[in-house]
């Protein structure tokens, strides 16, 4: 079990922690609680991933979950990102990915 947690704990200090909506471009700091990310982390704001995805990942399908907030003390060690990524999703391909997935549990998809 040890190795698993080392493994989670690097995942958790890998996360880039990016600073804006790649769909919306909404400002989305590192202790934002609008933040939602996919297992690629993948980010949204609530409003982008919950109301227009549906919990669909437009890029992969999988769902969202909260970004984890790290701790101030942290963020000297380890800053979020700045690198802005904006890479808006046509109505064409979000349709398409929803039509695949929204119907299917994550754990199932
Ligand atoms: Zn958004
Ligand atoms: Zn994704």
């Amino acid at each position: 079990m040890g190795g698993l947690l080392v493994s989670l704990l690097k995942l958790y200090i890998m996360l880039e922690i990016r600073p804006n909506c790649e769909h919306c471009g909404k400002s989305l700091p590192s202790n934002s609680t609008d933040a939602m990310i996919c297992s690629f982390e993948c980010t949204y704001c609530t409003y982008c991933a919950a109301v227009l995805f549906e919990n669909v990942c437009p890029s992969c399908g999988g769902d969202f979950q909260p970004r984890p907030i790290r701790p101030k003390v942290m963020l000297k060690k380890y800053p979020s990102s700045t690198k802005e990524v904006l890479d808006r999703k046509t109505q064409e391909k979000v349709d398409e990915m929803k039509a695949k997935y929204v119907t299917i549990k994550p754990e199932e998809r």
